[in-house]
């Protein structure tokens, strides 16, 4: 399939994980995409992976610190210029630090805010620029977490800047709809990638066995909400937050013994 033939698609935090698995299904796909990450040997190394595998120049590498604003705008504006306009961002990098509250300290809060809240914010702010100057329908998506819906202990920073990236979305819909530009965010549940698999070498399992679905989720499934949304068929869909992740977050807590429930079932 060739959805996005000619498209001109931003990703941040793509050198590996999530980010890259996006780029590589837009690239197949015909887009060209800048991929960026902090780490500029792995922006290098993953384009230069994807074009091999593409047989082809469609991927070029943005290395930036998306914290920082203004490198934030460079880059954006250089990807336009050299394309000729953007068509879907995805704003996507995100630092992640289990910590208890008792014990966080206000440089780790900066840098976790600064990086999945702030980089978020700016990156779509220099990207929607660009759109509405280009008098261009654009697309915009936003990564959150489910961990920004529902509690996780340890994760007070990471999850307050997931919640607000979804409230994000809502409110940068209702500002840019008019200019024909959609928001929209994806809240993806446990998702299988090689930071995750280094924190938890069972993370599969483990995960697997909490989840409705009785699996993890995989890389390849962010990438499919993310194409969705990108889509022509998806035009209309504005200010949503697409839940990713096999049901895990619907359950209640029940009691072990709950007299007015027949028949309780293990669910996952
Ligand atoms: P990852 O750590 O595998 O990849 C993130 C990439 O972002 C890294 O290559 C890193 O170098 C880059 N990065 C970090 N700080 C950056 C910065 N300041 N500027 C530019 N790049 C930077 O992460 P992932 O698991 O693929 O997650 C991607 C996104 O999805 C993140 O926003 C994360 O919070 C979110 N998410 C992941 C999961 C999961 O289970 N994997 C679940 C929910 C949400």
């Amino acid at each position: 399939m060739t959805r996005f033939e000619g498209k001109n698609v931003f990703v941040t935090g793509a050198g590996q994980g999530i980010g890259y698995g996006v780029c590589r299904a837009f690239a197949l796909e015909g887009a060209f995409v800048a991929l960026n990450d902090y780490d500029a040997h792995l922006a290098e190394s993953a384009a230069g992976q994807l074009n091999q595998e593409l047989g082809a120049q469609r991927v070029t590498a943005f290395p930036g610190d998306v914290s920082d604003a203004n490198v934030v705008a460079a880059l954006i504006n250089t990807c336009a210029d050299q394309r000729g306009g953007l068509d879907i961002v995805l704003a996507n990098a995100g630092i992640t630090r289990y910590m208890p509250f008792l014990e966080a300290t206000p440089e780790v809060f900066d840098r976790i805010i600064n990086v999945n809240l702030r980089g978020t914010y700016f990156t779509v702010q220099a990207a929607a620029k660009r759109m509405i100057a280009a008098g261009k329908p654009g697309r915009i998506l936003l990564t959150s977490s489910i961990v920004g819906q529902v509690a996780f202990p340890n994760f007070s920073i990471y999850s307050l800047t997931k919640a607000a990236i979804q409230m994000l979305a809502k409110s940068l819909a209702l500002e840019l709809g008019s200019y024909g530009i959609t928001v929209n965010a994806i809240t993806p549940g446990a998702t299988l990638t090689e930071r995750v698999i280094r924190e938890d070498p069972d993370y599969e399992r483990n995960w697997a066995e909490v989840t409705v679905t009785g699996r993890v989720g995989y890389v390849e499934d962010v990438v499919a909400a993310a194409l969705f949304l990108a889509s022509p068929e998806a035009r209309q869909i504005n200010g949503h937050n697409l839940v990713v992740d096999g049901g895990w977050s619907l359950r209640s807590p029940l009691p072990d013994d709950h007299p007015t429930l027949p028949d309780q079932q293990d669910y996952a």
